[in-house]
């Protein structure tokens, strides 16, 4: 009941806020006061050519217009910058985050992000620099395609009636399917992680297998962090300190890998805004999916303003260590009302 009251209020509150531009306005400057910001997670931007694809894609027109409505409500700052305690203003701050290797995203966002002027962070697993193909639900989406959903099910061991339930179900499994051949034309080549570096978008490490980490014992965990960071920094000719966990998927034992490998920061995918109180090694990302301008600023004044849940900073952790900076008044409201 409780569950259903908030999810009615939530409704409610969006459907307001769609209706009134300037109670947005107040909403995200209000927010931005108390040291809010947003970081956006995309993971394929393309056009839409079938409905049941493994990841549902942004297209491209929908993406441009996300951004230009993004750019009018605040700025859009390179991922660094939130997590460097930078201090903000008055405007709301948002970054942009792209995940996975897809070559989507040097042929479609590239040319809109040069041309609005929008600095980006590119999570990559730089498989090309080893030899390996595309990601394992690329294969089964290839797979579908080629031999049909009956056969791939046969050949992957899983009963699904479409091929996002085939997805799904191996997601949670973590099986990653061998499906054969590799599938190199669905990988980003070396030449666009340079492209990505060389246009000025910051380039953050994804892991190279793209295993749910809390599943790793602890070797294979410290292996997946550093195995193909330096490659991935030789590539893009910068050091990688920015992650994000594989499936947004994180806890404890893995945020303190992350930290321990030396990274500066690490991203999941809970949704909410990134507040001086955000444990640095579980910030959350907000993924806007298709929504047109309008809905897309809603739902973004939405997130701003509620922090991302489950994401509160260790107690061990001090202000004074804390790379984003708390305002004075956000420090006294969390006294009362933490998280
Ligand atoms: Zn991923």
């Amino acid at each position: 009941m409780r569950k259903a009251i908030e999810r009615s209020l939530a409704g409610a509150t969006l459907a307001y806020l769609r209706r009134h531009g300037a109670a947005r306005t107040l909403l995200m400057r209000a927010a931005a006061r108390r040291g809010h910001a947003l970081v956006l997670c995309y993971h394929r931007v393309a056009p839409i050519e079938r409905a049941d694809a493994a990841i549902t894609p942004v297209a491209p027109d929908r993406f441009a217009e996300q951004m230009r409505a993004l750019r009018s409500a605040g700025d859009i700052v390179p991922l660094g910058h939130l997590v460097s305690g930078a201090p903000g203003g008055d405007r709301p701050r948002f970054a942009v985050t792209f995940d996975d290797d897809d070559p989507c995203h040097v042929r479609y966002v590239l040319p809109i992000l040069r041309d609005l002027g929008i600095p980006a962070t590119f999570f990559l697993s730089g498989r090309a620099l080893h030899g390996l193909g595309a990601y394992w639900w690329t294969l089964i989406e290839r797979s579908v395609a080629d031999v049909g959903l009956v056969e791939t099910c046969r050949r992957v061991g899983r009963q699904a009636s479409t091929l996002k339930e085939l997805v799904h179900k191996c997601r949670m499994a973590d099986a990653a399917p061998r499906l054969s051949p590799p599938d190199t034309a669905s990988i980003m080549p070396p030449e666009e992680i340079c492209a990505l570096a060389d246009a000025g978008m910051t380039i953050g490490f994804h892991t190279i297998h793209h295993a749910a980490l809390p599943l790793l014992d602890d070797e294979q965990l410290g292996a997946a962090l550093a195995d193909g960071r330096q490659a991935l920094a030789d590539t893009a000719g910068s050091p990688i300190e920015l992650f994000a966990y594989p499936y947004g998927r994180s806890d404890a034992r893995t945020a303190a890998a992350v930290r321990k490998a030396g990274f500066g920061a690490a991203f999941t995918t809970r949704n909410g805004a990134m507040t001086c109180r955000t444990d640095p090694f579980l910030i959350g990302r907000w993924q806007p999916g298709s929504a047109d301008a309008t809905e897309f600023l809603a739902e973004a004044a939405v997130r701003l303003a509620v922090p991302s849940p489950l994401a509160a900073a260790p107690q061990k952790a001090t202000p004074s260590s804390h790379p984003i900076r708390c305002p004075r008044a956000e420090s006294a409201v969390g006294q009362v009302n933490p998280g």
